[in-house]
């Protein structure tokens, strides 16, 4: 009995070990969990993608919750945003959304832009190819001091108040940052302490514990691949 639960162990281990966290390249292989109720578990990266045609249809105008700006989100993100908010307000580091969804389209202008700019490696660095962007999803804000300047302009924003609180906080309210300092080698982007991904309140909790890096988690806790 002993011997049997060993090798089943091992061969479990193998088959595991055989589908690893691939290295970051550049494909556009069709993300799998791809579905709108899948929101939780959709990998997205250098190599994995959404199509054109993916729009949630619960997007939501923050505008219609008395937020600033032209900036959308999914309705079931809605609440805990609000949450998340109001207690950065009473904690003294007041938050806005810098930027939230972000279509096929927009995407692929930004990005041409970051390659105008700065030239194409450094555009793949900091910036999503078409369809590889969490903000597609609906789900993930870019998030800024209330009234302070875009947090990309700002040397380390982890390291202002407002960013520190959100380090601190943000997953008791469900969200979690996707892109950690010095994981960019498996990340497959640069540190950005402003991107969080919303993964509801329980399941960036077991994330928060795991100690991985997002991409990593969702491969392996997910099932992924
Ligand atoms: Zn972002």
């Amino acid at each position: 009995m002993f011997l049997i639960v060993i090798t089943a162990l091992l061969v479990l281990g193998n088959q595991h070990n055989q589908i690893s966290l691939p290295e970051c390249r550049y494909d556009d292989l069709p993300a799998t969990h791809a579905t709108y109720d899948a929101w939780q578990s959709t990998l997205l990266d250098t190599i994995y993608s959404l199509s054109v045609d993916y729009v949630p249809i619960d997007l939501t105008p923050l505008s219609d919750i008395g937020l600033p700006g032209n900036h959308f989100v999914r309705r079931l993100v809605v609440d805990d945003l609000v949450a998340l908010l109001e207690a950065a307000k009473v904690a003294g580091s007041p938050l806005e959304v810098q930027s939230a969804y972000r279509s096929y389209q927009y995407q692929a202008n930004t990005f041409d832009y970051w390659v105008s700019l700065e030239g194409e490696e450094s555009a793949l660095r900091s910036s999503a190819r078409a369809g590889h962007s969490e903000h597609q999803l609906g789900t993930t804000i870019d998030f800024r001091a209330a009234g302070g300047p875009a947090p990309w302009d700002v040397p380390d924003w982890s390291m202002t108040p407002e960013g520190s609180w959100l380090t601190n906080n943000s997953w008791r309210f469900g969200f979690v940052m996707s892109y950690n300092q010095g994981q960019e080698k498996e990340t497959c982007y640069m540190y950005e302490p402003w991107h969080y991904r919303y993964l509801g309140r329980d399941v960036a909790k077991q994330f928060i514990e795991s100690n991985q890096s997002l991409r990593s988690w969702l491969w392996e806790e997910r099932d992924v691949q």
